[in-house]
């Protein structure tokens, strides 16, 4: 019978970034499901930044696998709905196989459910037809809410939400301006993901080509990252403009992880104010039941009429978890990191 291997988190106290020695690789037993549950083979596992969060905060029971949405296939059930053969979204973390259905902990908002392969690559469920897809759309059209001719900026650009949100806001007929690292990808956004301008935060002129590019100001501000990047835009601000806090990557290595949000709201205070800026915060799981599957089917038309095009960084083998997940954090990734742990049925 083979085993079960995971990844989960060293029994040593955690840095403020992740270094190899952070994780270890154990064996156990393959479970066997109970009533109301379904074994499931892990094919794809999403990398994505909360989940240095979640092991900061203690979210994760020490000696579990490390957490992280997936997608896989039914081995065994005893779930209704669910057949061997089925592929699933699911959260099976960094191991090779998990339980899903009843009593198994997950987020409550990440309900297991089947793919319907017709929709896209399976990979995209954890990512463009999925939650990053729903990410973007509620933080750029329910909250920003972009009308056409108005300047939409997007941080973090090439990455999973970001090249997803600035293609929404370019559907509304937007002016989209992304903000991005190294220069292949600021190619990548403006050439393939066709945003009207991207700048690199890696520049030394970085805030004077941020405004250059935004000459008549910014209306929507999609934030990623904080830290330089929202000292950059803080000051182009137009009067009315919104602006959605989805992520701020450039902190999740503090400390305190509720800080940085203070300390951004501190500094942004006065010209929020005097310009009457909207400031949404933005949370996925408050969007998910009602309008996850409507968004699901739209996003699954757009991206197949190539109305919105979305890159993968996907990395083969269960052994590179732990390297992936530390290059995603360091901007390493050239797309929604994923890593691929066993074979996909599909391709
Ligand atoms: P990405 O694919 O965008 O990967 C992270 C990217 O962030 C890196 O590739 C890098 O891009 C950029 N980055 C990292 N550190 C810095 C830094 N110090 N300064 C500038 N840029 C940096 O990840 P995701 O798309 O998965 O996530 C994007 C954001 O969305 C994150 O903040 C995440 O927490 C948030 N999120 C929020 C959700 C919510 O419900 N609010 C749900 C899902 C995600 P580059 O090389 O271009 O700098």
């Amino acid at each position: 019978m083979p085993s079960n291997s995971y990844w989960t988190l060293a029994d040593r106290p955690l840095g403020p970034w992740p270094t190899p020695d952070t994780f270890e690789r154990r064996e156990a037993p393959i479970p066997a499901p109970g009533p109301g549950q379904a074994l499931t083979r892990t094919i794809y596992v999403s990398l994505d930044p909360y989940q240095w969060g979640y092991k900061k905060r203690g979210v994760e029971a020490r000696g579990a696998p490390c957490h992280a949405r997936t997608v896989g296939q039914v081995v065994e059930s005893r779930m209704d709905g669910f057949q061997p053969g089925d592929l699933v979204f699911n959260t099976n973390g960094w191991a090779e196989y998990g339980l899903m259905g009843e009593g198994v902990p997950r987020p409550g908002y990440m309900i297991p459910r089947k793919l319907d392969p017709t929709l896209g690559r399976i990979s995209q469920a954890v990512g463009v037809v999925g939650m990053l897809g729903l990410t973007a759309y509620a933080g750029m059209i329910l909250q920003g809410d972009p009308k056409a001719g108005e300047t939409v900026v997007v941080s973090a650009a090439s990455g999973g939400v970001g090249q997803i949100a600035g293609q929404l806001a370019r559907l509304r007929g937007a002016r989209v301006v992304g903000i991005a690292g190294r220069e292949e990808k600021c190619r990548f956004v403006t050439e393939d993901l066709r945003f009207d301008a991207c700048v690199s935060h890696l520049s030394p002129s970085f805030r004077e080509d941020l405004a250059a590019a935004c000459p008549k100001g910014i209306d929507v501000y999609f934030e990623n990252v904080g830290g330089v990047v929202f000292e950059a835009v803080l000051p182009l601000f137009n009067p009315g403009a919104r602006m959605t806090i989805c992520g701020l990557i450039a902190h999740y290595g503090d400390a305190d992880g509720t800080a940085a949000r203070t300390a951004l709201m501190a500094r942004g205070e006065a010209i929020f104010r005097e310009r009457n800026v909207t400031v949404h915060d933005l949370f996925v799981g408050d969007f998910v039941a009602d309008h996850e599957a409507s968004f699901l089917r739209d996003m699954a038309g757009w991206v197949a009429a190539g109305e919105v095009r979305y890159r993968e960084d996907i990395r083969q083998g269960f052994d590179q978890l732990p390297a992936a997940f530390i290059e995603m954090l360091q901007g390493g990734n050239f797309g929604k990191m994923l890593v691929q742990v066993s074979p996909d049925p599909t391709l």
